[in-house]
C-alpha cells in the first residue's frame, strides 16, 4: 500500500533530511529562478518541498529519485503535469546526456543533496559540464566551505581545486537544523556552481589535473617534493617558481595548471 508524502518517515541511508521550513524553500527556488523555456532537473526531490516552485513555472523538469516509497506520492502531485518526468533512480548512475537532445537548452541541476553521496555526485557532473549550465545545491556547510576554499584555507582540496577549475563558485546563504525533518546534526548551505562556457584557464588536460591534483592532496601532511614523486622531479617544480617543500593546501590553482602543463611536455616526467 502507497503511504502520503506526510506519512513518510525519513531514512537515514537515503540521507532524508526534509525541507520543512517555506521560508528557506522561498529563498532557494528564488536563488534558483526558473524560467519556462530551462530544462531543470531536480536530484531527490522527497517529498517535494523544492519540486512545486521549480514546476510552477512551466519549465521541463525532471526529477530524479531513488526511494521507491517516494515515488506514488511525488506521482500523484506532479505525474498529471505534461512538464514533469519522474526517474526511480540512483542519481550515481544516472546518464544526464540521456534526457537532454543535443539542440535543446543545457541542463540546470538543483538539489538538497543526500549528505553521504554529495562529493562523489559532484565530481560526476564535473565530468558533464558541457551539458549543464549550472547547479545549485544545499550541501552540508563544510562541503560549500571546501568548494569556494582559497588556498591557504585546511578546506582547500581535490573538490575545491577542480569546481574552481571547471566553475564559478558562489556560496548563496547558510540554513540551520531546524529547518528540515528531521534536523541534521551540521549546517547546511546553499551554493551556486556555474560552469565556464569558455574555460578562463591556459590550454590544460583535465584528466592530468585531476591526477595532479589527487597526487598532491594524496597526504596533506607531506611535502610537494613527496606527493609527487614519480610524477614530476624538484628541478621541474623549482622551474615553475614552486618550492618542493611546499604543501598542497598553500598552492594556487593556476600552479597546479602550470604543473599538469608542465607534465605534458614529456621532458618534465621523472
Ligand atoms: N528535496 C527534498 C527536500 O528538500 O526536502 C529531499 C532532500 S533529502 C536531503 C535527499 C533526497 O535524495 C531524498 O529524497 C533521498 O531519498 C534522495 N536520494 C538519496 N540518495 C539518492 C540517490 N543515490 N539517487 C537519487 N536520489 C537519492
Amino acid at each position: 500500500m502507497s503511504r502520503t508524502l506526510s506519512q513518510h518517515r525519513p531514512r537515514k541511508r537515503f540521507g532524508q533530511n526534509f525541507l520543512q521550513d517555506a521560508g528557506v524553500i522561498a529563498r532557494i527556488v528564488a536563488a534558483i529562478n526558473p524560467q519556462a523555456e530551462d530544462h531543470l532537473v531536480e536530484i531527490g526531490p522527497g517529498e517535494g518541498a523544492i519540486t512545486a516552485g521549480l514546476v510552477d513555472c512551466g519549465a521541463t523538469l525532471d526529477v530524479i529519485e531513488l526511494d521507491r516509497d517516494l515515488i506514488p506520492a511525488l506521482l500523484a502531485s506532479y505525474g498529471l503535469r505534461a512538464n514533469f518526468t519522474l526517474h526511480n533512480a540512483d542519481v550515481l548512475k544516472f546518464d544526464f546526456s540521456s534526457i537532454r537532445p543535443s539542440d535543446s537548452p543545457r541542463l540546470r541541476v538543483v538539489g538538497n543533496l543526500p549528505y553521504n553521496i554529495s562529493t562523489p555526485l559532484i565530481f560526476r557532473l564535473l565530468d558533464c559540464t558541457e551539458s549543464i549550465a549550472d547547479m545549485h545545491f544545499m550541501l552540508q556547510k563544510e562541503v560549500v566551505e571546501r568548494l569556494c576554499a582559497t588556498p591557504g584555507s585546511k578546506l582547500w582540496g581535490r573538490v575545491g581545486v577542480m569546481a574552481q577549475y571547471q566553475c564559478a563558485v558562489e556560496y548563496l546563504f547558510d540554513v540551520g537544523p531546524h529547518s528540515f525533518r528531521p534536523a541534521p546534526k551540521v549546517d547546511s548551505a546553499i551554493v551556486r556552481l556555474t560552469p565556464y562556457q569558455n574555460s578562463p584557464w591556459p590550454a590544460c588536460d583535465r584528466s592530468g589535473l585531476r591526477r595532479v591534483v589527487q597526487a598532491s592532496f594524496a597526504q596533506r601532511r607531506k611535502t610537494l617534493r613527496n606527493n609527487l614523486k614519480g610524477l614530476i622531479d624538484t628541478p621541474a617544480l623549482e622551474e615553475l617558481g614552486i618550492d618542493p617543500q611546499q604543501r598542497a593546501e598553500t598552492l594556487t590553482l593556476e600552479q597546479f595548471i602550470a604543473i599538469t602543463n608542465a607534465l605534458s611536455n614529456a621532458t618534465h616526467y621523472e
